[in-house]
């Protein structure tokens, strides 16, 4: 059936400034690393993408390897892109990633200038695009000069692949030193795409969320759901279906009884507070305004419901705030 966008789709959502830079992104984001491989039917991937859109959520983050296999999320968007967003390119940020393993060989993987640009090359032709709108190192790569992967980056912009850049997962140490290179290259970092939920607080004590902040850097906080652990559904076993059951990246370990008394202290916290724990998990990262945006992946188009509506939800109270601390643990 041919999808026209809801005409209100900008009514509800807030747009957050990116730092110090020009662009503004949706408060929540949503991220295809599962449920776009071949292992899921494209209706389904077309029925997220679209109620996504429908709600505000206009950036959608990839990577080279998004799959199973890698490749097949960048295609199945591409397929999205054509036969739902068409003629609606200028209102999409579109991202996309190189770091991890795509291709055999010593040129597959890392932060070389060689496999990062060949990589975005890749993605662009997979999802059928002239650009992306950002497009990051995927990962710190030890061996690899950061002046070499920073000047890919550079690279990439000027060339016409991408409009902006960024970085994941790189410690506060190695942002400062992206930021100060890609400034003298004349290529803000524009964005940081760090973990971050109630339960993995790594970047407040790395400093990464304070240097973000002093250097006017967006940051988009991937897994703020903990893979579907903030949510309700594992409060009473694993159910079918679930992350938790595939042979995906949640290690059902992560369900000992030690976590699981952590989010359910979590749940009852977001009961009294009247919304879901998914919800409630979302608010949390996104508090005080330091965080961009919220990354969230979806199995399904209600859990993207579910998860906007965390923008509508009161402020946190300093008793609230204190009371998710002695629950919101690593
Ligand atoms: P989340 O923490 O949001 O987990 C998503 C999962 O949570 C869903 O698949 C679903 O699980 C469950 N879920 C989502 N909403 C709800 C809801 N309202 N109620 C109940 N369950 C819900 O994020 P992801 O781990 O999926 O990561 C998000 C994105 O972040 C990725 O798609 C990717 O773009 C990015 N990412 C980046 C990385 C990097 O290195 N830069 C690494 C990892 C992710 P179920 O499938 O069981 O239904």
């Amino acid at each position: 059936m041919t999808y026209t966008p809801a005409e209100n789709r900008y009514e509800r959502m807030t747009y957050n400034r990116c730092g110090k830079s020009g662009l503004k992104l949706p408060a929540i984001s949503l991220g295809l690393w599962h449920n776009f491989g071949n292992d899921t039917p494209h209706s389904t991937k077309q029925a997220i993408c679209r109620r996504a859109f429908d709600l505000g959520i206009t950036h959608f983050d990839l990577a080279n390897n998004y799959g199973p296999p890698a490749g097949s999320a960048e295609e199945a968007f591409g397929e999205i892109l054509k036969t739902d967003f068409c003629g609606y390119r200028d209102e999409l940020i579109i991202s996309s990633k190189a770091g991890y393993n795509m291709w055999p060989g010593p040129y597959g993987e890392w932060g070389s200038r060689k496999y990062l640009i060949a990589s975005c090359d890749q993605s662009l032709k997979r999802m059928g695009l002239d650009y992306v709108d950002i497009f990051y190192s995927h990962r710190f790569d030890p061996d690899t000069p950061l002046e070499e992967t920073c000047g890919a980056l550079d690279h990439i912009v000027r060339s016409g692949r991408a409009q902006y850049v960024g970085i994941s997962s790189y410690n506060s140490k190695r942002t400062r030193e992206a930021y100060e290179i890609l400034k003298s290259l004349g290529t803000p970092l524009l964005i940081h795409q760090p973990s971050y939920s109630m339960i993995n607080r790594w970047i407040e004590e790395d400093g990464l969320i304070d240097t973000l902040e002093e250097l006017g850097v967006g940051s988009i906080v991937f897994s703020p759901l903990a893979q579907g652990m903030l949510t309700s559904k594992y409060l009473n076993g694993i159910p079918e279906g679930t992350r938790a059951t595939q042979d995906k990246s949640l290690d059902p370990g992560f369900l000992n009884e030690r976590n699981l008394e952590n989010i359910r202290g979590l749940n009852k916290i977001a009961e009294k507070r009247g919304q879901t724990l998914a919800q409630m998990a979302l608010s949390w990262v996104l508090r005080g305004g330091h965080i961009t945006t919220a990354l969230i992946g979806a199995s399904k188009p209600s859990q993207v419901e579910d998860c906007v509506k965390a923008i509508e939800t009161p402020d946190f109270t300093t008793e609230e705030l204190a009371e998710i601390d002695v629950f919101a643990k690593d």
